[in-house]
């Protein structure tokens, strides 16, 4: 069930919050979370170099396309400010599939790699699931081998997927309550909508949500999305939720992040604060939800850019130190 209007419910919220026009809605700043994280994070690269262990991220690119290339580099300027020693190679996009797979193997036996990160997606030639399936699931801090989704599935995670772990320590931040809560998460991929489904179903904090997984195929998404105290949005839709389908109270985490041409929103007459920058670059970012209107009716909202985007890479170098202490055999805080 959801709450009165604009009820953030009965737990505190933490973060230093932006409240939205006349009503209580919290817009959540997946920024300063992320600030926070990382820099416990830091105290604990900090304390892994002291017993001799610098962590080590490894990406491979192989792929020409733009946004691969930005959010590989936006992983190795986290891992830079972190201390987190980052190697970087790119294959060209047209070599066979066996290369790629001499280089995972190659970073395996490396003992100062500790994470290896294939950014996706690959090249259409090469196998997927035989990509990760070939990194040492020691190492893999995507957290989508098969061991690793079986162990989380199972209740004893290894490491989490970065965005649905980003969302729970979000919603942990917030002071935002999962237990007992209708959730509904639309979209089921392997990346976000199954994992994160999955993480609320399990015993414990951030888990022992009441979850429905919508998809394509779901008839009458609205009546499950009105029906949510949380609804979690990874459909990679611009804007497909808006505020006619959410409940008053509702938390809403926008998953999505979707070009959208700037054309084409200032014809509908939407502005917004970087209109200037966006009309640069041709196109500007929005999530899943229409935010305008589905603010209007949450308690707390994630906005798009600078709501779980940040989170999925500070949770990509939570898992890099975590593997850096299991395979060093130190134990170190993780927040
Ligand atoms: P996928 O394309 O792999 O999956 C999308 C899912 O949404 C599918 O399960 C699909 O259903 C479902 N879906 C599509 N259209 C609809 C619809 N009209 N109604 C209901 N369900 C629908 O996307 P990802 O999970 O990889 O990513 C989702 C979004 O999140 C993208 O915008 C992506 O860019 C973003 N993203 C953001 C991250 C971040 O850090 N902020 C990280 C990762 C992703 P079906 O299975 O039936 O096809």
């Amino acid at each position: 069930m959801v709450g009165t209007e604009n009820d953030a419910g009965s737990q505190p919220l933490l973060s230093d919050r932006r409240r939205s026009r006349d009503t209580m809605t919290t817009i959540i700043d997946g920024n300063a979370i992320a600030d926070g994280i990382r820099a416990d994070l830091t105290d604990c690269v900090d304390e892994l170099v002291a017993a001799g262990t610098r962590p080590g991220l490894a990406t491979i690119l192989m792929s020409d396309d733009d946004a691969s290339e930005t959010y590989v580099s936006m992983k190795h300027r986290a891992c830079k400010e972190m201390g987190i020693e980052n190697i970087h190679d790119e294959i060209d996009p047209s070599e066979p599939a066996e290369v790629l797979f001499e280089r995972i193997d190659d970073l395996n036996e490396d003992p100062s790699v500790h994470g290896i990160l294939v950014q996706m997606p690959v090249p259409d030639h090469v196998e997927k699931r035989a990509v990760l399936e070939r990194i040492d699931p020691l190492k893999d801090v995507d957290a989508f081998h098969p061991e690793n989704v079986g162990r989380m599935v199972a209740g004893h995670a290894r490491y989490k997927p970065c965005t649905p772990h980003g969302i729970q320590k979000i919603l942990a931040a917030e002071g935002i309550e999962t237990e007992g809560k209708d959730a509904v998460v639309v979209g089921r991929s392997d990346i976000v909508g199954k994992p994160m489904a999955n993480l609320l179903v399990q015993y414990g904090e951030g888990g022992n949500a009441t979850t429905t997984v919508c998809h394509s195929r779901t008839q009458d998404l609205p009546e499950k999305t009105r029906d949510a105290d949380i609804v979690i949005a990874a459909a990679g839709v611009p804007e497909m939720i808006d505020g006619s389908m959410l409940s008053n109270g509702v938390v809403v985490i926008d998953v999505g992040v979707n070009r959208v041409e700037v054309s084409e929103r200032r014809s509908e007459g939407s502005q917004t604060e970087s209109d200037e920058a966006d009309t640069e670059k041709g196109y500007e970012l929005v999530g899943d939800v229409e935010f305008e209107s589905a603010r209007e009716k949450a308690s707390a909202i994630t906005p798009v850019p600078g709501g779980v985007g940040p989170l999925t890479i500070a949770m990509l170098t939570y898992n890099t130190v975590k593997a850096a202490s299991l395979q060093a055999g130190v134990d170190v805080d993780l927040p």
